[in-house]
């Protein structure tokens, strides 16, 4: 018998009984079979079935309710930027391989003939043998698709002039493009990222973040799931990728909110913090009020990484999810958030008591 591992117990738990003998599937393979998500053919590519969407649905309300005291703008976009603005944006300094373009026919009549001889030639071949001839005749379009869903909101703010006194936070989503195929559901090469960017001076951009680490992890509390923050780094490309990466780090500038979704052993960063300094301020001529250059930071959320943390951890079927979860999803949202974020607060509070109690304590006992 198989010695049943961390791994094999959530495996289980999520595929009921029906791969008792058969060796495991995998979560990608499991979610297909149940209908969750529907397989395209190509790595990273999904449909998503109704159960999908509707907690990715009620997730966005919670995430919602739990911005609400913000009063942050809402605004969304088309999956597709300003081809200029995406290169103003030096998003191909450090990730040229993750972007996606978008590409139109730009022949005339006769080269709409040579495109159709083409495709007549590839589509009487299998996928891996075809060639992209067709394509010869594609250009560059002016648009270009999103990388992050705070990407396109930077010019906008931009151009609206210097900042309220208090700075603005803005509330986005938007499916954004990563070019990662990949057989781990997690890296999607289409996925929605739910954020909250915050432009302001540099104190209230550290506090906006630190807010949302906790309130980030009040959420995933109260969905069950366990729960790790831990400094991260961008995946920067190149032989020069390793140094800014470095220097990311040791500044701190980026957190993820890390749960095991694909398999035990690896964490995937469902939710990410992150600090820009005044990098974007810079870029986009981003002021404050008093005329110094903005700091800005944001929060993103991976919707499909959460969702799929979720149908990892408590099962394909969503009416045997835990009480709790299911109260907090279907049931009353907004009143469980306000709960599960005084408890924190308290808890938080009376954390800093305790250290201040002990801090008093070893003062007294030197002056003794
Ligand atoms: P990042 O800008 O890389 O910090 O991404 C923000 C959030 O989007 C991450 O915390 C993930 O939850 C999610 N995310 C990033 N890349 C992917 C991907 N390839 N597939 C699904 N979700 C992703
Ligand atoms: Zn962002």
């Amino acid at each position: 018998m198989n010695t049943i591992t961390d791994n094999a117990a959530i495996e289980a738990a999520a595929l009921g009984d029906q791969q008792t003998e058969a060796a495991p599937l995998s979560l990608r393979d499991a979610l297909i079979a149940n209908g969750i998500l529907i397989d395209t053919g190509e790595n990273g590519l999904y449909g998503r079935s109704q159960v999908f969407e509707d907690v990715i649905e009620r997730l966005s309300t919670a995430i919602a309710f739990l911005g609400a005291d913000q009063q942050p703008e809402i605004l969304r976009f088309p999956p597709a930027m300003r081809r200029t603005d995406f290169e103003d944006s030096e998003y191909l300094k450090s990730f040229p391989n993750l972007a996606g373009t978008v590409h139109s026919f730009a022949g005339n009549d006769s080269g709409h003939q040579r495109l159709l001889r083409a495709l007549d030639d590839a589509v009487k071949l299998p996928d891996g043998e075809r060639s992209d001839e067709w394509m010869d005749q594609q250009k560059p379009t002016r648009l270009v698709l999103t990388p992050a869903a705070c990407y396109p909101v930077y010019p906008v703010i931009a151009r609206r002039g210097a900042l309220p006194e208090d700075g603005r936070v803005v509330d986005v989503m938007s499916y954004c493009f990563r070019h990662e195929p990949s057989l781990d559901p997690g890296r999607m090469q289409m996925f929605r990222m739910r954020e909250y960017i915050r432009f302001g001076t540099p104190e209230q951009v550290m506090a906006f973040r630190q807010m949302w680490i906790e309130r980030g992890s009040v959420l995933v509390n109260l969905l069950n799931l366990p729960v790790e923050v831990d400094l991260a780094n961008d995946p920067f490309f190149g032989r020069g990728g390793k140094i800014v990466a470095d220097s990311q780090r040791a500044q701190a500038l980026k957190f993820e909110l890390l749960i095991p979704v694909a398999n035990a052993d690896a964490k995937t960063a469902c939710l990410s913090f992150n600090y820009h300094m005044d990098h974007f301020g810079e870029l986009w001529k981003i002021h404050t009020a008093d005329g110094e250059v903005a700091h800005t930071g944001c929060v993103g959320f991976g919707m499909e990484r959460i969702t799929l943390a979720l149908f990892r951890h408590h099962g394909f079927d969503v009416n045997a999810w835990p009480d709790g979860v299911r109260a907090l999803l279907w049931g009353d949202t907004q009143a469980r958030l306000a709960h599960g974020m005084a408890e924190a607060a308290a808890a938080a509070a009376k954390a800093a008591q305790t250290s201040a109690q002990a801090e008093a304590g070893a003062d007294a006992g030197v002056n003794a």
